[in-house]
């Protein structure tokens, strides 16, 4: 084509010149008519025109071509003309069906873009809205709120004729075209039924708060209605057990005195729990001594499980904290009840409450293990639900209400941690549980030093492994070699192996091996002058039970250099291993043993405000048994005056026992007034006790601001209240 072109164009150059050319000259030449030349130029003409017509024709093929294309693509153009307007009616229809409302508006708030939904709230048409500036009228608003990809997200209560509408709006800038710019782009989604049915909701949870609330406080005053003519009836049995009674009189009033030790705990419980499900069980954390805590919670059961003839024993990891913060109350709450029920379930071995430090840092484990009947696996889960209990003929025989476990399983949770139980029936149950507590990292001394006793053999020789293996655990973590042996004859083939440094046996062996043991310690067995032995074993010390203190003078003649009583303290067996460790107890030895009576030399002059004739008598009673001299006051005002009174006639009393429940005035208001008039006269600080039911963190924030100094729970225990004496006469009080 190219080729043709080239021609068609060079032989026109070519033949348009020439065929002038020739012409001129045949012009120029005029009468010389040259046939030739005419030929010539004749022939270049028709090349010229022949040229021409084949450019015209080849010109005239491709602009036919161009056409066509030029067709093919207005059609293809208006094809895809076709699918855009397609498209595009599809997105408006499928944005004017959208539930949620959309709107675009231009830079001057002008509506560019308004979706059916949109109208249809507005109560507009499309034509009306678009280039308006119309708003919804708007009745609330809420703070706008931006999102990190830049979205501003708010809610407004729309006011429209079908009444208001709640609107979720998101709103975003979006670019249109370069000339419109950006276009802000709202959608807003209708959730007035959403948020209707929230209002429903939160309005239903309020009010079964306050029904929960109003349940609380409900089973408090039932529950202190409960507990004041309990406390009479408890009391009372006390007393009449402190008198001479035949056996059959004395067995009935310990029954009384059983049961409605069962109904107090029984109602305690129940308070408790509902406390727990109306969300009220706050925590109270403060600084304590983990170690003594576990052993004073051990030791308030030992009597318990020794009645049983069963052991149980304690081990505090020496790498925990001495002190940690928590809630000591609501710990000893949980360690009683799983160890009560170990203690409970359990008829041979023993029970450990076994505390180290948990997989985390900052966490601690409580184990708590026994011996006893053991948990079937389908009874596990269950157990820890409101009055659930494993086996209903089993626990008819060991009693209790199902709720123990339930309580600490909460109690727990609050504090953060997990409980769960392994069991096998007829072996025995591990509980345990993990919280976390605080380490208290103040200066405080650690309650003893460990010994040092690396290098040092002992020996164990106990019948049962409960106490014995956690005697021995702790012995190996001081650095001696510590082996348990069950009876006499195993220990007697094992002394002679070894130099022993220490032999430690229990008294539960029995008379004979026990001294069949310390013979195996001596040295020889020639008697010297009378009886003395020669021991090759410089330290032996017995193992006794509270109840077995009589003992103890023949078992120091028997050729004993200490004893160890139990449950036995990490503190009492360091003392026994000090350097200069003599026989007798050391301060380290259980507080069991503390002198309930000590005061009763030395009575106080103690003013009861006591409004229920019942519990003043037996206030009364309990305090003239203790040594002391009470008098009664009927009401805050009667109890003021009393103060007031001896204080006038220089005879103040020595401590103030107040109820916080009286008519006229209460026990806060009477308090208030003392040391109202304490302060006017410059008066000493008179001790002032609140009897009360209820001991709530919040309660006891209101004794202290009413300005007492401590409280005692209703029903009064005798136990309870020496020691609350004896901790009023070692502050200073009155002169
Ligand atoms: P309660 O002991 O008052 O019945 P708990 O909630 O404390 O209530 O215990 C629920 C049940 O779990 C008990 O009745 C008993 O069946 C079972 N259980 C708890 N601890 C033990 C245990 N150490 N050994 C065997 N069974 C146990």
């Amino acid at each position: 084509m190219l080729v043709l072109r080239t021609l068609m164009v060079a032989s026109t150059a070519f033949a348009v010149p020439f065929g002038f050319l020739s012409g001129i000259r045949a012009s120029a030449s005029a009468g010389n008519y040259d046939p030739h030349l005419f030929a010539v130029g004749m022939s270049a003409l028709f090349g010229a025109a022949c040229g021409c017509i084949v450019f015209l024709t080849s010109r005239h093929r491709m602009m036919k071509a161009e056409l066509r294309e030029a067709n093919e693509r207005i059609e293809a153009l208006s094809d895809t003309n076709w699918e855009l307007r397609e498209s595009e009616d599809r997105v408006r229809s499928l944005l004017d069906a959208q539930g949620d409302l959309i709107v675009r508006r231009d830079v001057d708030g002008r509506i560019t873009y308004a979706n059916d939904t949109f109208c249809a709230l507005a109560g507009a048409t499309h034509e009306t809205l678009i280039g308006s500036t119309f708003t919804l009228p708007v009745l609330e608003q809420t703070d706008v709120t931006l999102l990190p990809d830049g979205t501003r997200v708010h809610d407004q209560l729309i006011g429209t004729p079908e009444g208001p509408r709640a609107i979720a709006w998101r709103e975003a800038n979006v670019r249109v075209t370069d000339r419109t710019g950006a276009e802000l782009q709202s959608v807003g989604r209708d959730v007035t039924d959403r948020s209707r049915a929230e209002r429903a909701l939160a309005d239903a949870r309020d009010q079964a708060d306050s029904a929960n609330r109003a349940k609380s406080r409900f089973l408090a005053m039932v529950s202190h209605e409960i507990r004041t003519p309990l406390n009479g009836i408890l009391g009372m049995a006390d007393l009449l057990l402190d008198t001479p009674l035949s056996p059959e009189q004395q067995t009935y009033g310990k029954a009384v005195k059983t049961s409605g030790d069962t109904l107090l705990s029984l109602i305690g419980e129940i308070l408790d729990l509902s406390k727990i499900e109306a969300g009220k069980l706050d925590l109270d954390p403060r600084p304590f001594a983990l170690g003594a805590l576990i052993e004073e919670t051990v030791e308030l059961l030992s009597p318990r499980a020794h009645v049983k003839g069963i052991e149980i024993a304690t081990f505090v990891d020496e790498r925990l904290p001495t002190h940690v913060a928590g809630d000591a109350a609501r710990l000893r709450q949980v360690l009683l009840n799983l160890a009560g029920n170990a203690v409970k379930f359990t008829d041979v071995g023993g029970v450990s409450v076994i505390v180290e430090p948990g997989a985390a840092p900052g966490e601690i484990s409580f184990v708590v293990q026994d011996s006893g009947i053991g948990i079937l696996p389908e009874a596990r889960e269950r157990i820890f639900a409101e009055f659930e209990q494993a086996d209903s003929s089993e626990t008819r025989r060991f009693g209790g209400t199902g709720l123990g476990l339930a309580i600490s399983k909460r109690i727990v949770e609050r504090m953060g941690g997990t409980i769960g139980v392994e069991s096998m029936p007829g072996v025995g149950s591990t509980f345990s549980f993990t919280v976390r507590l605080a380490a208290v990292t103040d200066a405080t001394p650690a309650a003893f030093t460990p010994p040092d006793l690396r290098g040092t053999a002992i020996l164990i020789v106990a019948p049962n492994l409960t106490e014995s293996s956690l005697i021995a655990r702790r012995l190996t973590r001081w650095g001696a070699r510590a082996c348990v042996v069950p009876d006499e004859t195993i220990a007697l083939a094992v002394l002679p192996e070894r130099a022993w440094d220490t032999v430690i046996v229990d008294h539960a062996l029995g008379r004979e091996a026990v001294q069949a043991v310390l013979r195996g310690c001596a040295r020889d067995t020639h008697v010297a002058g009378g009886h003395a032995l020669t021991f090759s074993v410089p330290r032996r010390i017995v193992l006794l039970r509270p109840g077995e203190r009589h003992e103890l003078a023949a078992m120091q003649d028997a050729g004993f250099t200490g004893y160890l009583v139990q449950p036995v303290r990490a503190a009492s067996l360091a003392a026994r291993f000090a350097a200069n460790a003599a026989f007798g107890r050391s301060d380290a030895d259980a507080p069991a043993e503390a002198n309930i009576r000590r005061d009763s030399d030395n009575g106080l002059d103690i003013l009861v405000a006591e409004d229920n004739d019942i519990n003043a008598l037996l206030a009364r009673a309990l305090l003239t048994k203790l040594g002391h001299r009470p008098t009664i006051a009927r009401t805050g005002v009667e109890a003021v005056e009393s103060w007031l009174a001896a204080r006038a006639a220089d005879q103040p009393y020595d401590l103030v026992l107040m109820d916080v429940r009286m008519p006229e005035c209460d026990g806060l208001e009477a308090t208030r007034r003392i040391r109202s008039a304490e302060a006017e006269a410059g008066a000493p600080h008179t001790h002032i006790v609140a009897l009360t039911a209820n001991a709530f963190p919040e309660d006891r924030d209101a004794y202290t601001a009413a300005g007492m100094d401590g409280f005692l729970l209703k029903p009064l225990d005798r136990e309870r209240l020496a020691e609350t004496l004896a901790q009023a006469s070692k502050t200073p009080i009155a002169a």
